[in-house]
């Protein structure tokens, strides 16, 4: 359901959009966008690397959420951090009342209600799939130095797809959620981890010093450690960061970072 009303907005922004190219802006601040001509609600977020419904939520953006030229979007704070940190898919072991299983996870029922869109008498199948709040992450890497240098141009005509946390060469790379983690060894990335989180986003980090952990892991596990390997030979050690939602494109893990106060 929720899939289906994302696609319908989205349906409707392309609708709205006029011709042109939203463009990556070197320049400028990242943290508010001026609208310009051409643009709609969904260039600026595919641009940016965020959700439309975190744009239309943190500027109080409703209705058909259009924006309008020279208008000035807030990117970053409050509203940011949804896409990264939640919520978590929960498979219902037996079945249970929505009130009970909210006590038993410690939220409130009347927020377990809102997250799935359903009343605070529901009844659940064992089996059933429903949404919990997310969780905090356990910072990637402890005491990085960061900025927000999502979209940054690179080689090629690619751009930057991710956040580069630096911090000096052998310090932990932790899994920021529980999930699966796999070791991959690419000659651009080098050491990367690909990390399945429980919370249904894949985490990948790249150009580690070496491997530590890897399958099933807690949040916190150590498994890896910052570096340069891969195409980042020679360059100030950094653990290259990238948060796909639900496995597909990659969103920007900045306004996540902050929010969960790395
Ligand atoms: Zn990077």
């Amino acid at each position: 359901m929720k899939h289906v009303l994302f696609l319908v907005a989205f349906a409707l922004v392309g609708l709205l959009a006029l011709p042109g190219s939203a463009g990556y802006s070197p320049t400028g601040s990242h943290d508010t966008h001026v609208v310009l001509p051409g643009e709609s609600l969904g260039s600026i977020a595919l641009s940016h690397g965020v959700s439309e419904d975190q744009i239309a939520l943190a500027n109080g953006l409703v209705g058909d959420k259009v924006v309008y030229i020279g208008n000035q979007l807030r990117l970053s704070g409050p509203g940011f951090t949804a896409t990264a940190s939640g919520p978590v898919h929960y498979r219902v072991p037996s079945a249970d009342t929505l009130v009970h299983i909210a006590s038993h996870q410690g939220v409130s029922a009347h927020e377990l209600a809102h997250l799935n869109g359903v009343a605070e008498t529901a009844e659940f199948e064992g089996g059933d799939v429903i949404h919990l709040p997310g969780q905090a992450w356990v910072c990637p890497v402890d005491h990085a130095r960061y900025f927000n240098d999502w979209g940054f141009p690179r080689s090629g005509g690619r751009f930057h797809t991710g956040t580069d946390l630096f911090a000096p060469r052998g310090t932990p790379v932790r899994a920021p959620v529980a999930g699966l983690v796999t070791q991959v060894t690419g000659s651009a990335g080098g050491y990367q981890f690909e990390l399945l989180g429980d919370d249904g986003n894949t985490y990948l980090g790249s150009h580690m010093d070496g491997f530590a952990a890897s399958g099933r892991v807690t949040a916190g596990t150590v498994i890896g450690y910052v570096g340069d390997s891969g195409n980042a030979v020679g360059s100030e050690p950094h653990l290259h960061f990238q948060i796909h939602p639900d496995g597909g494109i990659p969103v920007n893990p900045y306004p996540s970072l902050l929010g969960n106060e790395c």
